[in-house]
């Protein structure tokens, strides 16, 4: 490795390089919304990995981009999973070849920013509505990928291989890991967080589990993860073990007849104590119980209703 390139990347927003002309772009923020994305570079060619929640950030990143790389011409765009903080700033790199799973795809299709409105409505539960209240999602016009696979797809960006490997359903249905080789760099998309409980809004949880196991082979120098800072195969085995005790401890609890919101409560917490957003555990265990129900319950809003009194109990023992 180039002894000039930092082996630890610091977790500030913009474009930090990762190896020769391989980037990441990072937010700075484990909050909701605010994602990474990435860049690889070679000749005159530019792939982008993900794009983000509103054009503001995107413009942001674009511009951002175009004064460390100045001569990277973006072709092509690569979501890694339909969450609208990885694609709805598709519009402004629409000239670009926009390259998803075919799950993911169609997933785009019902996941535009008109699905914000319950969460923002005035009636809305506020403590809800202020994860979204950050954003300002005018003027986004969805842009679909043009170029869809299941399975794999290999990029040549330039003189390089990008590799792109569908490991959904997961996080979502149709999630992508973006595997640069020459640069042992892995652009994971939400399939990893990294500082923060992830979220499981698909599964199954051996899914999520086997996606860490497939970003370890392919024994990368670097992992960007869809949130949080950048890190390496050590980040990766952690989020391994955080997924196998969600299972273990939900599916414990399942057998109790206890409810998400009770596992979540009797969690230990102590291997993972400074991963932020606790209170997505009640998600993720959630998911774990609707696999075990095979019948599509708990339903995502009563999850959503549970995360915020998670939410309220724990700050109530940090005030304690
Ligand atoms: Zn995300």
């Amino acid at each position: 490795m180039n002894k000039e390139i930092p082996v630890s990347v610091p977790f500030t927003t913009g474009v930090h390089q990762l190896a020769p002309q391989t980037f990441a772009y990072l937010q700075g923020s484990c909050a909701t919304g605010f994602g990474n994305a990435g860049l690889v570079h070679s000749g005159e060619e530019a792939l982008l990995v993900d794009t983000l929640f509103s054009l503001g950030q995107t413009r942001q990143m674009l511009s951002a981009i175009a004064e460390a790389v100045p001569t990277a011409d973006i072709c092509w765009v690569v979501n890694t999973h339909h969450d609208g903080d990885h694609w709805w700033g598709n519009q402004l790199v629409g000239d670009a070849m926009i390259v998803s799973s075919i799950a993911a795809a169609r997933a785009m299709r019902h996941a535009g920013p008109e699905t914000t409105s319950p969460l923002l409505a005035p009636d809305a539960d506020p403590r809800l509505r202020r994860h979204l209240e950050p954003f300002d999602f005018s003027g986004i016009t969805p842009t679909y990928p043009t170029i869809t696979f299941n399975g794999e797809l290999e990029l040549t960006v330039g003189q390089r291989i990008v590799r792109l490997i569908e490991a959904g359903p997961a996080h979502t249905v149709g999630d992508v890991i973006v595997h640069v080789p020459d640069a042992r760099v892995v652009y994971a998309g939400d399939l990893l967080m990294f500082g923060t409980h992830g979220v499981i809004h698909s599964g199954p949880v051996d899914n999520c589990i086997r996606a860490c196991d497939t970003i370890l082979e392919l024994d990368p120098e670097f992992v960007v993860p869809g949130h949080g800072p950048v890190g390496g195969k050590q980040e990766v085995v952690q989020v391994r073990d955080y997924l196998e005790q969600v299972k273990a401890h939900a599916t414990a609890a399942h057998q109790q007849g206890k409810s998400p919101l009770e596992a979540a409560r009797e969690f230990d917490f102590s291997r993972f104590a400074d991963f932020e957003n606790a209170e997505r555990l009640v998600l993720n265990i959630g998911a774990v119980h609707r696999e075990l129900n095979g019948d599509g319950t708990p339903g995502p809003l009563q999850c959503l209703h549970h995360m915020v009194e998670l939410e309220e109990s724990l700050k109530a023992e940090v005030t304690a």
